[in-house]
């Protein structure tokens, strides 16, 4: 039989070794308020052990101690919604960490005998956990993988502590007591490491995700820059090319005489018309279409799974968003105009690299036709 007061004084030094990773992470990153909440939850919890060591049994577990295990759970919950950027309650906070505590108390003041109260604890705990278990199943930030890791240790915590309250509904309480807080704290020493580490890689995850899209969006419009351009085309070449989409084609959109908006207007002005031309891109294009500031004042529309007249006919409509509506600069209105050169996807072609440079022959002959207009670059044979 596993004894409590190893298993308590494990689950603390195991949370004084966490804590110090915790500390170490938020002296790196000061104002993240989630890091805070977790280092709330590893002390509770963390404290609530080292006084438990002391307690023979589970059932005497004073109010305080219950209090802080309550604290840990509702904190680890409150820090995954900071973490996820969701707002955070006080008074339903401090309503569920105190609940449990005083219903405990009142329950030993009306006469409840032990075989209830401690399932009542366990079963308030168990609650409490199937909250962070709700918060990532209902609402997870899609990118990242290692929060299902600390969702399933909290579904492991629900189950194990259901498991306990029934061992002791259903048997009484006497030996069962032990067992059910041995099977509970042996569970602990697992689980607090998934948790714990859980949100380490959490963190680790959303920063490089994070970095990966700083790198990949122009600061100046903020769409995908060249980088993500190179990306998201040498993924679709290569579904194409493996037939995982039909096909797709590349738009080249080019703002004509752009040169005479800088030097009539200035370089200012003419950052604000790439910015409000970028934006009728974006809010042009199809859902799975991507606008990408290719350079300077050249863009590059992707459309995956349209050619011909589809992609033409998308080419037009984005030439004449643009065209169509002049562009307020102070008091002036200034119209603005681009040539496209559109290119579809050819069988065969190895890299995406000659579908650009069709789509570059094709921006060239809009140019040399008078501008203000988008030439479609037809397949031909390799
Ligand atoms: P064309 O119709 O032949 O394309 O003529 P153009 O004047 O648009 O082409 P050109 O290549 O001669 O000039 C492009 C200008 O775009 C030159 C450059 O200073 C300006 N430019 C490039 N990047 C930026 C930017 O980020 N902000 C501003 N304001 N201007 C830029
Ligand atoms: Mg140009
Ligand atoms: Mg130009």
């Amino acid at each position: 039989m596993l004894d409590l007061h190893t298993l308590y004084f494990s689950s603390s030094i195991s949370r004084i070794a966490i804590l110090s990773i915790f500390g170490v992470l938020l002296f790196s990153k000061p104002r993240a308020t989630y890091l805070r909440y977790w280092i709330v939850a590893l002390l509770s919890s963390g404290v609530g052990s080292m006084l438990s060591i002391s307690q023979a049994e589970l059932s005497a577990l004073p109010p305080l101690i219950l209090m802080l295990f309550m604290a840990s759970l509702v904190f680890s919950w409150i820090g995954l919604r900071a973490f996820y950027g969701r707002s955070v309650n006080f008074l339903t906070l401090l309503f569920l960490i105190v609940l449990p505590s005083a219903l405990c108390i009142l329950a030993k003041q009306i006469g409840l005998p032990t075989r209830a109260i401690i399932p009542l604890m366990h079963l308030s705990a168990a609650f409490l956990a199937a909250l962070v278990v709700y918060e990532i199943i209902n609402f997870p930030d899609r990118r990242l993988y290692s929060q299902y890791i600390v969702g399933l240790a909290f579904a492991g915590y629900v189950l194990i502590l259901v498991l306990s309250a029934s061992l002791i509904i259903v048997a009484g309480v006497g030996v069962n007591a032990h067992t059910a807080a041995a099977m509970s704290l042996a569970f602990d020493q697992v689980g607090s490491v998934l948790v714990y580490f859980g949100y380490i890689a959490m963190i680790g995850e959303r920063s490089s995700l994070d970095l990966q899209h700083q790198a990949e969006t122009d600061s100046l419009t903020g769409l995908g820059n060249r980088r993500a351009g190179h990306r998201i085309l040498s993924r679709l070449h290569t579904r194409a090319s493996t037939g995982g989409v039909k096909c797709y084609s590349v738009l080249i959109a080019d703002v004509d005489h752009f040169k005479r908006i800088n030097d009539a207007l200035g370089h200012e002005a003419g950052d604000t018309v790439l910015t409000s031309i970028a934006g009728r891109l974006a809010s042009t294009v199809r859902k799975h279409d991507s606008a990408i500031r290719w350079g300077g004042e050249e863009f590059l529309i992707v459309l995956p799974e349209a050619v011909g007249d589809e992609a033409e006919g998308l080419a037009e409509r984005l030439r004449k968003r643009v065209a169509e509506e002049p562009f307020s600069i102070g008091d002036q209105q200034l119209v603005v105009t681009l040539s496209i050169g559109i290119a579809p996807y050819r069988t065969g072609d190895v890299t995406f690299e000659s579908t650009l440079q069709r789509a570059d022959h094709a921006l060239y002959r809009s140019k040399q036709g008078g501008r203000n207009r988008s030439t479609y670059s037809p397949i031909e044979p390799v």
